[in-house]
């Protein structure tokens, strides 16, 4: 990938991990505001196992930003971890924190069905 690209690429993942940050600060408030009304004790747990959940999802995404941007300095950004061949930009552009490419992420998730996980990731540590 050239420079050009990756640039293009970071700006994209740094203006992604702004709205998930402002998008966890919103969710935090929403959250602190369904608290202090206490009307419904059982519909505020309902929300608050929906929020938590939410939130996990939201800061997962987060951090898999912040791993690529990572990648980005490393120089390892855009390379598949499963066949270390350079990831479709296509891919890239639709999920640009994606460390695999689709067949590399196919087999993973199959393998991971089928619980087979470890055995995957044990040519790798070698
Ligand atoms: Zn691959």
């Amino acid at each position: 990938m050239d420079k050009k690209q990756l640039k293009q690429y970071e700006s994209l993942l740094q203006g992604l991990r702004r709205d998930a940050l402002n998008d966890l600060r919103r969710r935090e408030d929403i959250h602190i505001q369904r608290e202090a009304d206490a009307l419904d004790e059982l519909q505020n747990a309902t929300h608050r196992d929906l929020v938590v959940a939410d939130l996990n999802r939201s800061n997962q995404k987060l951090r898999l930003i912040e791993a690529a941007l990572l990648r980005i300095s490393d120089g390892a950004y855009g390379e598949c971890e499963g066949c270390e061949e350079p990831i479709p930009p296509k891919r890239l552009t639709a999920l640009p924190w994606a460390v695999r490419c689709v067949a590399c992420q196919e087999l993973q998730d199959a393998q991971r069905a089928a619980g087979e996980e470890e055995e995957y990731y044990a040519p790798q540590a070698a």
